[in-house]
């Protein structure tokens, strides 16, 4: 299909320097952006995090959000894409290795589509949790290119069948490795403070935005791993994700609830809000 690359339209391979700073060093930032019957999901909100995350490692974006939901647009048109991801990442640039920030380099742009499906099995029939201790950075904040801690985090749950690896920091759970956690406890909806140590996720704002509306309190406060075995309900959040029930953490069972499938339909009128 047709991938963006530093300001073209490619329709085969792309040719990509051994100097990128995004090989060398993981030196840049991403996003995942949500398409669901052929329109953009949430992607303002996505593409003002990206140019956060930018800011943040002082990478300068002569694009804006307009600039990206454009091309996202063209994309979408033209490769035809229906329920997919658009991947979107951007690096420091191409100099010759060094640590220090070249003088004069310009970032360099990626972005493609693929097709893929909304996660209903995992949605209706819940999915396996490990626990397992964050041994990422201290900027979980910044959705940065260097994902090694959640690879292997990621990897380590994939061997023990779970689909997730809830980070666990100095007994406080943070959240997943490519996800956000939540529990509820006698009705309320509890999940760690964007802060320095979680990604602030996109679909996490939706469901505050849902749990608003149904008069479920949301409560931005971090709980422990046993909290964690001892609610009543455990949800993982992501773009890919969505709202997916957790029934099963580490070697504990747990059942899908009633605010779960609460939210799961509030999340599904935010993704076809006509129907
Ligand atoms: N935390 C981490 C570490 C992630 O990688 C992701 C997914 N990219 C999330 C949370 C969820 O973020 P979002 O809802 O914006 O996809």
């Amino acid at each position: 299909g047709l991938i963006y690359y530093n300001g073209e339209y490619i329709n085969d391979n792309i040719a990509i320097s051994p100097d990128d700073r995004g090989y060398q060093f993981g030196d840049g930032i991403y996003e995942v952006v949500r398409v669901y019957e052929g329109r953009l999901f949430t992607a303002e909100a996505h593409f003002e995090r990206l140019l956060r995350s930018a800011s943040e490692i002082q990478i300068e974006l002569a694009s804006t959000v307009d600039d990206y939901i454009a091309i996202c647009e063209r994309l979408i048109a033209e490769n035809r894409v229906q329920d997919g991801l658009i991947y979107v990442q951007v690096t420091r640039g191409i100099a010759k290795r060094n640590h220090i920030f070249p003088e004069s380099t310009e970032p360099v742009t990626l972005i493609y589509s693929y097709d893929s499906a909304r996660p209903v099995q995992g949605m209706e029939e819940g999915v396996k949790v490990i626990t397992l201790e964050d041994i990422r950075w201290l900027r979980c904040d910044i959705k940065s290119l260097n994902l090694l801690g959640n690879v292997l985090a990621k990897q380590q749950a994939h061997i023990a069948d779970a689909v997730e690896a809830v980070q666990v920091r100095d007994g406080i759970v943070t959240e997943g490795a490519s996800s956000n956690v939540f529990i509820i406890k006698d009705g309320t909806l509890y999940t760690h403070p964007a802060n320095h140590l979680i990604l602030n996720g996109i679909t996490r704002k939706v469901i505050k935005r849902c749990a608003e509306e149904l008069n479920i309190p949301f409560v931005e406060q971090a709980f422990t791993p046993d909290a964690l075995y001892d609610a009543d309900e455990v949800i993982i959040s992501s773009t890919s994700l969505e709202v997916t029930p957790v029934t099963q953490i580490d070697d504990q069972v747990m059942a899908i609830g009633p605010l779960t499938r609460k939210l799961q339909q509030a999340f599904k009128e935010k993704i076809y809000p006509a129907s």
